[in-house]
């Protein structure tokens, strides 16, 4: 008998899927909402001026290949502390911040998790309903048990707060709470400032463990707005654990760019957590990859690149804003009488579009509209070219 007779097929990726079969899809006119990916106005995958042109600094002055310290690059992990907390931020100057180099957000959230395992083995992880798909599958596979707090309202078409507040309220102490510091993955619908407040105040009050996920940072309102429940953290004194992405932000995706950053209650404290932030790390995968965290450390320490950086993300915010605004006038114009202003509210790549499973398949099968079955789909990847085509068949669906 073969030694893998027994292994049984694992389900497909939802979303990996939705894209196998956009691409078999014969329709000319097909197009693809599903993937969590920024598109330019020409429907291509940007390539950041910033970036070529920190490549080609790195380019002209090209180093030999070691490895890299386990915790990745020093001015690159510098470089997120100050981004993420605030050059001049106290919680810097006390050096109470433990931050690594990670493979993306998702490495963040893993090397985060595996930590937080050995630290609080019987804790139980909370995540939004619903969430970025592979937050549950990480804390699982990390050896958790996960459960959800609400979020989505669908009837309200916003966040079911004051259940969301409640499930905070009724957690055990040291209940690891995962929550999207912004641009809230699938549902794009975020918490308020003073929401935030209340939510602060119930993880400090509680004992709770926040786990903030920031994969989107300047996507919604701005680099400092998007990252202000990180200042609110701080000023309630918080100890919490942050995972950083610069997939989006640097449309920098297959070159694994993100980090974990973890703020302690003093510099001892940290020191001691990035030695066992590092044993995580070493025994995974030894120590990270150079090329995309040298790009990024490069572009935010180089004032010239920093600002072009901050214009270019600055302009994905903007195109991605000015696309929701079309596709609700696109709808208006195609005949869809029902209030469809929450789209506009919505903040960062996905919107909640409120369509059925039902619909959505219709989307796909009559007109070549790619999205996912619980209604998500990606505004960054609409354009001036198929915004009117994706109206029509969200319009016909919808009337
Ligand atoms: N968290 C959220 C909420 C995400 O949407 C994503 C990416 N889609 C990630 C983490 C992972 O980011 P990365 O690709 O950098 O691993």
């Amino acid at each position: 008998m073969s030694l893998f007779a027994a292994v049984e097929m694992a389900p497909r990726d939802p979303i990996l899927g939705l894209n196998e079969q956009f691409n078999a899809d014969t329709n000319p006119a097909k197009v693809n909402l599903g993937v969590g990916v920024y598109y330019d106005d020409k429907g291509k995958l940007p390539l950041l001026r910033c970036v070529a042109e920190a490549e080609a600094l790195m380019q002209a002055a090209a180093k030999p290949r070691g490895y890299l310290p386990i915790d990745g690059i020093a001015a690159y992990d510098k470089a997120v502390q100050g981004l993420v907390f605030g050059a001049d931020s106290a919680v810097l100057a006390e050096g109470r911040v433990a931050t690594v180099q990670a493979l993306g957000g998702t490495g963040g959230l893993k090397i985060g998790a595996d930590f937080l395992k050995r630290l609080n083995p019987n804790a139980q992880v909370l995540i939004s309903d619903p969430s970025w798909e592979n937050h549950r599958a990480l804390f699982t596979n990390a050896g958790f048990a996960v459960a959800t707090y609400p979020y989505y309202d669908a009837a309200q078409r916003g966040i079911n707060f004051e259940a969301m507040l409640a499930a905070l309220q009724a957690a055990a102490a040291g209940t690891i709470v995962v929550l999207h510091a912004c641009c809230h993955n699938p549902t794009g619908y975020d918490l308020s400032p003073a929401q935030w407040s209340q939510v602060v105040d119930t993880v400090k009050a509680r004992g709770l463990v926040a786990f903030l996920d920031m994969a989107y940072q300047g996507f919604g309102e701005g680099i400092a707005e998007d990252g202000a429940v990180i200042q609110q953290c701080l000023a309630a004194g918080l100890d919490f654990f942050v995972s950083t992405s610069f997939s989006k932000s640097f449309s920098l995706y297959g070159e694994r760019v993100g980090a974990l950053s973890v703020v302690c209650g003093s510099s001892a404290e940290a020191g001691k957590v990035l030695s066992q932030l590092k044993i995580v790390i070493r025994t995974n995968y030894s120590n990270p990859p150079t090329h995309g965290a040298q790009v990024v450390a490069h572009v935010l320490s180089t004032p010239a690149l920093r600002a072009m950086w901050e214009e270019e993300l600055a302009g994905m915010r903007v195109r991605i804003r000015e696309m929701r605004q079309a596709l609700v006038a696109e709808l208006k114009a195609a005949g869809v009488s029902q209030d469809l202003s929450f789209v506009t509210r919505q903040k960062g790549m996905f919107s909640y579009s409120g369509l059925s499973a039902a619909q959505m398949q219709r989307l796909r099968s009559e007109f070549g509209v790619y999205g996912v079955d619980s209604g998500r789909i990606c505004v960054a990847a609409l354009n001036s070219r198929n915004l009117k085509s994706v109206a029509a068949a969200m319009a016909a669906v919808i009337k």
